[in-house]
This record gives C-alpha cells, structure tokens and sequence, in this order.
C-alpha cells in the first residue's frame, strides 16, 4: 500500500476559482469586490513573500488588495493608530497584519484593533472563542480551515474518527483539534510533554503534525490507513521540510498532505474565504 499523496495546490486552485466565481455573482449584484487591507511593517524578507503571494492570490479571485507598508521604526502607537483607521474604514472588509512585527512592537496590542467583523485571520479571541464553543463561525484560522478542507474534498468521514493533533498552539494545533471536535471526531491533543508520543499517534484514524521538527513523524507514529496532515515548515538549506518523515511514513498511511505543496497552498485560499466571508457579513449578503 501507498499513501495518496493530497495535492493541496491543485485543492487551493479550485477552491480560489469558486471563490472568483462567488465574487463574480455578488459584484454582479452592485455590491463591491470584497477588500482586504494588509500591513506588512519592517523588512522580513519571508514575510514579504508570504504578503506578495497574499496579494497575488487576492487578485486573481477579484479580492481588492490594499497594501500598507509603515516603516520599520514605526512606533506600536503609529501602528495602532493605522489599524484603527483601517477598521473605521467602512470600504474594507477584512484586516490582516502580517506577523512578525518589530521585536519594539507590542504586536498584541496591534492586532487588538482589528474587530472581530474584520478579523481575516480568524485570530480575534471573540472568533475563536465562538469555535470552542461549537458555534459557527463566520472566520476562523486560515491553516486549520485548509486542513479541514483536504479532509472534506478527500472525503474521508471525520465524525466518529479518532484524531490526534501534535502542537497547540493559538493558531494551528488548538484551533484544528476544536474543528476536528466540532466535526464529531474524538480528539486528542500532544505537546512536548507528551509521553508514548508515537503509541498515542498510532491511535488516529486522522493525524495532524504542527511542531516545527523536520522528518519527526516517522512510520512509528502512523496506524496504517491513516490520513496524516503535515503542516509543518522548516525552512533549511533553501528548501522547506516538513515534520513528516515522507519515506518511511508513505508506504503505511491512507493519505499524506506533502510539505511543500498540502496545507501551505490551502492557507491563502482561506484567508480569501475568510475575506469573503466578512464582506457578507458586513453587508448582510446570503450564500449565492
Ligand atoms: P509553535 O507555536 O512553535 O507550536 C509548536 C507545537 O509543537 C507546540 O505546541 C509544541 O509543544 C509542540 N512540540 C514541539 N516539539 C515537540 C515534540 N518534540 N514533541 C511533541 N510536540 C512538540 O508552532 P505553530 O505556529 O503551531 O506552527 C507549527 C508548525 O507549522 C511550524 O513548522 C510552522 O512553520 C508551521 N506552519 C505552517 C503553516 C502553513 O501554512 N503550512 C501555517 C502555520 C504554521 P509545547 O506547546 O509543549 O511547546
């Protein structure tokens, strides 16, 4: 047996033409495009990649793109006061800012101005506090939202599954775990004091690795026919390397999301159903 290998690039256009398509029919309608506003402070030059390809994706779906470039030296006040107006700024939908800031920054009381109406991210605690409490949420994470979406487009049934995540964090292992629960999977949450790590892996039927450690998901970890989701990225030697251990991991699991190529590709694709989603919230719009 040989794992599927799930082609998140080829999941993410799909998914980028519904949303153009949707796009289409509310513009259709008199109502605007939808508009994400992204403020990209200092010169990190990974995240002005991560922001170009934002911007790139943004525009091909009929997203309006509004880049803010405040210098590096900006103060956490200026920034504040930036954020603020964007989010008084009834012609945008959707706010990110592009993480890291300034080690000068206080980066919380940053993203603390976006709303949760404009929260494209899905960072905003009232959003997620809406996800751990098994409501729908308009926004959530944009990396969980993709992982959930391979495993629906795969069609592999969630409920009544058995998954176990690795990592939890605010942004990737907590949110997944409360999606995977709020699907009716029975969820198991590991960390780095986890003990029988792989024995407790070897238990999920979906298993979802966001550490950060390249090639540390091995075979020993996968209960064969198991659908395992990499997110992991460490960039090394100029290429990025997942925490999935791919040649020993392919022969025993059911399906792999590859690292690069799986989950990373989904990300932007959610951050623009994110934005979409807002844009009708804001103006009251159904679901074409
Ligand atoms: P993070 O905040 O550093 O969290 C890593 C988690 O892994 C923590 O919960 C940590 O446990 C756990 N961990 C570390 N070493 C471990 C070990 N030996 N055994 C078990 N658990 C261990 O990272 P993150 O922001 O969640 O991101 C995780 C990975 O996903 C990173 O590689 C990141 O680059 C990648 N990522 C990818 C995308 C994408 O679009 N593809 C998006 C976001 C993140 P403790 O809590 O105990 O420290």
């Amino acid at each position: 047996m040989s794992a599927t290998i799930v082609d998140g690039k080829a999941v993410a256009a799909e998914l980028r033409e519904e949303l153009a398509a949707e796009i289409v029919t509310m513009t259709r309608t008199g109502s605007p495009p939808p508009s994400l506003a992204v403020v990209l402070c200092g010169d990190d030059p990974a995240s002005a990649i991560y922001v170009r390809n934002k911007g790139r994706a943004a525009e091909r779906a009929g997203v309006t793109f509004a880049l803010h470039r405040p210098p590096e030296d900006s103060t956490t006040a200026e920034l504040v006061a930036l954020v603020r107006s964007l989010d008084a700024d009834g012609s945008i939908d959707g706010i990110l800012v592009q993480l890291p800031l300034p080690r000068h920054v206080d980066a919380e009381a940053v993203t603390g101005c976006i709303s949760p109406e404009k929260d494209a991210d899905g960072f905003h605690p009232y959003n997620f506090g809406r996800l751990a409490e098994g409501h729908p949420a308009v926004v959530a994470p944009g990396t969980p939202l993709g992982c959930m979406e391979l495993l629906r487009r795969s069609e592999v049934p969630i409920r009544g599954s058995r998954a176990v995540v690795i990592g939890r964090s605010a942004i990737v292992g907590r949110p997944i775990a409360l999606m995977l629960t709020n699907a009716d999977s029975t969820v198991t949450i590991c960390h780095s004091r986890t003990p029988d790590l792989a024995s407790i892996c070897r238990e999920a039927d979906i298993l979802v690795s966001a550490i950060g450690r390249p090639h540390m998901v091995d075979a020993s970890f996968v209960k064969p026919g198991a659908f395992v989701i990499d997110v992991g990225t460490t960039p090394r030697d100029g290429v990025v390397l997942g925490d999935v251990d791919r040649e020993s991991v392919e022969p025993v699991a059911g399906w792999l999301t590859p690292v690069p190529g799986g989950v990373g590709p989904m990300t932007i694709a959610m951050l623009l159903r994110n934005t979409l989603a807002l844009a009708r919230a804001r103006r009251s719009l159904a679901r074409v």
